[in-house]
């Protein structure tokens, strides 16, 4: 029974949502379904849902004579009196989402409550007439022309492939924190996730393919009154983008900086910088430690406690990814630590049974506040600016500081200049291979100067060169693969390269969709034929945000480009004499090189030098 709340109700409650994005439209009907007990959702966008968003449940439905109320605003079935604020259950409680949704759209409600359905439209906030219609038990809510009579809000929206990356991400994020429900998610006609409601192992797998399992570890534990389960990625596995991290407390999705320090903190030895864990982690607090009362649409979270969330997260992961968790109870314990073993009890009757630790769950939260002295401040002050992201909070204090980055790229750039200026150019032939140093810098004489080039940073620039010219050309030779390759990408990701396929294209990938949002590339550019492709790629999806932004093109072909000197041969690998003729012979004589990243190619030594230092001249 839907009814209107009084207003000494309605104004206890704190501020109501805002339906300003397709996302938080969406996100409104699956909660109401969610709300309404369903098993099955299934959700429709189209245009990136600007010009359709369709939510069909198989739950409790909305009987006839409620279809006008469902409507109103501050009209619930989910609320009566002030007191229920407490002991609310339920996502929504407002009665608001349906209220806003349909006066900026054309909104259309059926239902079957009872055996009958029914439809009732309204638009721009004009009700229609309830008609009797055709439909199972459920409730089918359809909302079009999204703002279609607000045009300074229609004006504000992102473009159909962000504002579908943020459904798409949005619905991952039910299909994970709601593992008992199956989901469809259709955008434009083609499902992209679906998952039959049997678990959240099922659930990942729509959503990331299910190659992921095999990377992922199970997380169950229940550290001083914290809870805390789900998966995290093996100490191997890294993404290039903090796209990939979930974190659920008490049931709702939030972002929460004391988490994901403790998370990357607890990675810290194993993953470098731009590499971010993957995690979708649970995460049960008692009430009184976790502050709800946040803005509905803010995916924020505040702890009364953040040193016991970052000490119990941390602790956990760690042990987990550090593989301690057993050799831990066979180490010397820590004075007055909790693992130190017990005297055993004169009336134990088995003496010699194993005595456990003490279990931390008879800790009360007060002693494992004590217990747990992790110093969370120098986090706290730190801004996670994902590029220069630094894990460990110690080093990141000590270290001397660098010159800003901006400085560094300038000096190498008026370097590039300058050496340009004054190119040292000389004849190939000339140049007579004489061994290696290191494994890294090939030697050559040259009358009476030597140069010492590093083979990495030569060939590195090589491929560089080759690559722009060739994709400014369009003289691109691609070489297909015997085996395609399967890049399995969270939704915005995809939607992301599927924008910059052509751009792919130009420079000789062969990429096209391979269902849900998964892509196959089927064949490389040429020159990049040894390239890594997970890293390749990883690359690009590094820097999908700073992208955005500016000017795609140049960026991602510099990108590819960059990314190309993967394919280059290493310092320390090994190069047969005429492959380091060859190398020498394909820079052409200019010794004035430099790599894309701006360090020198080449480093000349001079006969009178070497004179000099061993006092031969003076
Ligand atoms: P709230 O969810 O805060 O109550 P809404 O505006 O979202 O407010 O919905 C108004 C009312 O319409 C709900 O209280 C509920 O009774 C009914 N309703 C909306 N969507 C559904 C649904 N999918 N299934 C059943 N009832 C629904
Ligand atoms: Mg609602």
């Amino acid at each position: 029974m839907i009814h209107v709340l009084s207003p000494d109700v309605y104004n206890r409650i704190a501020a109501g949502e805002v339906v300003d994005r397709p996302y938080s439209v969406v996100k409104e009907l699956v909660e109401n379904a969610i709300d309404a007990g369903a098993t099955q959702i299934s959700v429709e966008i189209e245009g990136g849902g600007k010009k359709l968003i369709r939510v069909t449940d198989n739950g409790s439905g909305i009987s006839k004579e409620d279809l006008p109320l469902a409507y109103r605003p501050h009209a619930t079935s989910k609320l009566k009196t002030a007191e229920d604020l407490f002991t609310v259950q339920t996502l929504g409680f407002r009665g608001e989402a349906i209220a806003s949704i349909s006066s900026v759209s054309e909104t259309e409600i059926l239902s079957n409550a009872n055996g009958e359905a029914y439809s009732l439209a309204c638009k721009g906030g004009e009700l229609g007439e309830v008609q009797a219609a055709a439909g199972a038990r459920g409730t089918c809510v359809t909302v079009k022309d999204l703002f279609f009579n607000t045009p300074a809000r229609l004006k504000f929206m992102k473009s159909d492939g962000q504002e579908e990356g943020d459904v798409s991400n949005m619905m991952a994020r039910f299909l994970l924190s709601r593992p008992a429900i199956s989901f469809t998610y259709t955008v434009n006609g083609k499902v992209k996730y679906r998952s039959f409601g049997e678990g959240l192992k099922e659930a990942l797998a729509a959503v990331y393919g299910a190659n992921i399992l095999a990377d992922l570890l199970e997380i169950t534990a229940d550290k001083h009154g914290i809870k805390l389960a789900g998966f995290i990625g093996n100490r191997n596995f890294s993404k290039p983008n903090r796209s990939y991290q979930s974190l659920f407390v008490n049931g709702r999705y939030v972002v929460n900086q004391t988490v994901s320090a403790a998370v990357s903190n607890a990675y810290a030895a194993y993953l470098m910088k731009r590499q971010y864990p993957f995690y979708v982690l649970f995460l049960d607090v008692p009430p009184e430690i976790v502050d709800v009362n946040v803005h509905p649409n803010k995916a924020d979270v505040r702890f009364a406690d953040n040193q016991i969330i970052y000490g119990s997260v941390y602790s956990v992961l760690s042990a987990i990814l550090d593989g301690n968790s057993r050799a831990l109870e066979y180490l010397a314990p820590r004075a007055g630590g909790p693992a130190k073993p017990q005297a055993v009890p004169p009336s134990s009757p088995a003496p010699d049974a194993v005595v456990p630790p003490a279990p931390a769950a008879q800790m009360t939260y007060e002693q494992a506040k004590k217990e747990l002295q992790f110093d969370v401040s120098p986090l706290a002050g730190r801004t996670p600016e994902p590029r220069f992201f630094e894990r460990d909070p110690v080093k990141f204090e000590v270290r001397s500081p660098e010159p800003p980055r901006e400085d560094f790229f300038a000096e190498n750039q008026k370097f590039l200049r300058e050496q340009g200026a004054k190119q040292e150019r000389v004849d190939v032939k000339s140049l007579e291979y004489k061994g290696e140093l290191f494994r890294t810098y090939l030697i050559y004489e040259c009358g009476d100067c030597a140069y010492l080039i590093d083979q990495h940073a030569a060939h590195e620039r090589l491929i560089y060169d080759r690559l722009r010219e060739k994709a400014e050309k369009r003289a691109v030779v691609s070489q297909p693969m015997l085996v395609p390759y399967i890049l399995e990408v969270n939704a915005p990701e995809f939607a992301f390269l599927e924008k910059n396929f052509g751009l792919l294209r130009e420079i000789g990938f062969e990429v096209g969709e391979f269902g849900g949002t998964s892509i196959k590339v089927s064949a490389v550019p040429a020159d990049l034929s040894g390239v890594d492709l997970p890293s390749f790629f990883g690359e690009i999806l590094g820097s999908m945000e700073s992208l955005r932004a500016i000017k795609l093109p140049d960026l991602l072909k510099d990108k590819l480009a960059s990314a190309a000197c993967k394919a280059a041969v290493k310092g320390g690998e090994k190069l047969t004499d005429g492959e380091a003729r060859s190398l020498i012979e394909r820079t052409e004589g200019d010794m004035g090189l430099k790599c894309p990243h701006g360090r020198p190619v080449a480093v000349k030594v001079k006969k009178s030098e070497l004179e000099k230092l061993f006092k031969r001249i003076v």
